[in-house]
């Protein structure tokens, strides 16, 4: 109720509207994420939605999608679901249509599924292992933001963000293939960002140290697995999903809106960059 008087009163409170003080940021906005059933994706939906944002989840499977869906609900947040496998193409379809159907439109896209079938060094991987991470990793990420377009282009501006890793800075041994493709997502990034930049279309990427999720459970389920890893994070714990949802959140808001091109790592202080 405060923030919707303060909305429309334009009440500020130290030059900010106490709309977005009190966590509005993405009133209005609707938002599509992969892979959100779960993990970074599930925490990014679930900022998305308190941050004022309509969200539509999805993932390969429709009661990961049921579930995440009714969660959400019950939070009080405005979203809804379907399947989508990220490397089908009528999936993807009827993902967006989805969210044009139910709520009129898209502004921001959050493109965070990926796969690692294979653990080992990159020349050891096996060109299907290489082949099956490039495909769902990188290409589904660039026919996602190609495949968004038109519906973004429609809203006169917009965001896409890419979940890339640390390791497609500085690539984990046990995983070669997977950091090479995530450093294709930084390129991605820069040559999409530079062709919509004119468009009031922002391209970004994050890139997570290690997460707490089921798919870092080989990092942090062992004792030993643990011990080697935490060794490797100067913070001497592991993220939490919602430390990548913030920075999402970010990342889609007005408040990044000079912002474009770039890679935020959220890394405990693992190695990236200069
Ligand atoms: P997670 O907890 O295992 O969650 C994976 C999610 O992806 C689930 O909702 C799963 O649901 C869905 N999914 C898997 N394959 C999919 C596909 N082909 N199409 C659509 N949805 C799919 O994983 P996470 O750790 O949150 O990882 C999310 C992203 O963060 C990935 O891009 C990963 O590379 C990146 N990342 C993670 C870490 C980390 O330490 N956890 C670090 C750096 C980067 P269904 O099974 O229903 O499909």
């Amino acid at each position: 109720m405060l923030k919707v008087f303060a909305n429309q009163a334009g009440i500020t409170m130290n030059g900010r509207n106490l709309c977005s003080i009190a966590g509005s940021r993405l009133q209005g906005k609707v938002a599509v994420v992969t892979a959100s059933t779960d993990g970074i994706g599930y925490a990014i939906a679930e900022r998305l939605g308190q941050e004022g944002a309509k969200v539509v989840i999805s993932s390969r499977k429709e009661q990961n999608v049921a579930r995440a869906v009714d969660q959400l609900t019950k939070a009080g947040l405005d979203v809804t679901g379907v399947k989508c496998h990220v490397a089908t193409s009528a999936d993807r379809k009827a993902l967006f249509e989805k969210a044009v159907e139910k709520y009129g439109g898209i502004d921001i896209l959050v493109s965070n599924a990926a796969v690692n079938p294979e653990v080992g060094g990159v020349l050891e991987a096996s060109e299907s292992a290489w082949d099956k991470i490039f495909e769902v990793n990188v290409k589904c990420s660039f026919l996602l933001a190609k495949e968004v377009l038109p519906y973004i282009r429609q809203r006169k501006g917009g965001s896409i963000v890419f979940v890339s890793s640390i390791a497609g800075f500085q690539p984990f041994s046990l995983l070669g293939a997977y950091s090479v493709s995530k450093t294709a997502l930084f390129g991605l990034t820069k040559a999409a960002s530079q062709d919509l930049a004119s468009e009031n279309i922002r391209v970004n990427c994050i890139a997570p140290g290690i997460i707490k999720t089921k798919f870092a459970a080989a990092l942090h389920e062992s004792e030993v697995a643990k011990e080697t890893a935490l060794a490797q994070i100067p913070m001497g714990r592991f993220g939490d999903p919602k430390e990548i949802s913030s920075v999402c959140a970010f990342l889609v808001s007005n408040d990044a809106s000079f912002i474009t091109g770039e890679t935020i790592v959220a890394s405990g202080g693992m190695p990236s960059r200069l």
